[in-house]
């Protein structure tokens, strides 16, 4: 458990330990995995919709709307997922940049911190992903990459909440990782499909033969302890805190929100 916390792991009943077992938490075991939100909202249908309200002055529009497709691009290559940008009307997905008090109960919190917050699944503001406008966005490693935190936040969209693996992209904290070729760690994925299921067309997939992977690169597997999607935490999921351990901040929080923060182990190269 205190490995999950990110605490300093030393086995014993500490004072932050403790205060932590208080707190009211999944019934589960603390292991490295995806988690949903408490119910498990999904969408229930396989085409949805998104619209970009606002565009950040940082970057140029077309870049924009090319980081938020290539975001929702990298949950749709895994799921029977289909996104449709509208320009006009309601959509599934309401896409804002804003600074400070904005439509709701969440202000942001000026430069850091806080980069975006996302809703889960639902009616109205259910599924809308708002960016602290405060923020520098790009589309490279400098300030904050607005593909890397535009598609976690998408994971909150469609049902994700965070993972405590630090390979998968739900894993709270940001961290500038390369974005040309992308790929969603196994965690992820296993949650996406978690909630949605895999990608219908994928046929029985033939490996080409006499090609053997490089091993240097190829991750420990990550067998899923459990191959149909493991039910975790239905029940009393439920966070209400802001704790600062070890110079990361982590919210928990009952509901649908989940805000992102700045880590201390930023990478900027
Ligand atoms: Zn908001
Ligand atoms: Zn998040």
């Amino acid at each position: 458990m205190q490995k999950f916390f990110r605490m300093k792991v030393t086995g014993k009943l500490d004072t932050d330990t403790m205060n932590i077992m208080k707190t009211p938490r999944c019934g589960m075991p603390d292991v490295a995995e995806f988690s949903t939100f408490n119910g498990r909202p999904r969408w229930q249908k396989n085409s949805i919709t998104y619209r970009i309200l606002n565009y950040t002055p940082d970057l140029p529009v077309s870049v924009v709307d090319n980081s938020i497709q290539k975001a929702l691009n990298v949950w749709s290559q895994v799921t029977p997922l289909r996104f449709t940008k509208i320009n006009n009307g309601d959509a599934d997905i309401l896409i804002q940049f804003m600074a400070r008090s904005h439509d709701d109960q969440n202000p942001f919190d000026g430069p850091n911190g806080v980069l975006a917050h996302a809703y889960a699944p639902g009616p109205r503001i259910g599924g809308d992903a708002h960016f602290d406008e405060d923020e520098r966005w790009t589309d490279n490693q400098a300030g904050f990459n607005l593909f890397l935190v535009a598609a976690h936040e998408f994971g909150h969209s469609l049902g994700l909440g965070h993972s405590d693996d630090r390979r998968a992209l739900m894993f709270p904290t940001y961290r500038f990782v390369n974005t040309n070729n992308f790929r969603l760690s196994q965690d992820d994925i296993n949650g996406i499909q978690s909630l949605y299921g895999k990608k219908p067309e994928s046929k029985p997939t033939r490996k080409p033969e006499g090609k053997p992977k490089p091993n240097k690169t190829s991750k420990p597997a990550d067998v899923p302890r459990n191959p149909t999607a493991p039910k975790k935490c239905d029940r009393e999921l439920k966070f209400d805190a802001i704790t600062s351990m070890r110079g990361d901040l982590l919210f928990f929080k009952e509901g649908y929100l989940s805000t992102d923060i700045l880590p201390h182990s930023i990478i900027r190269g």
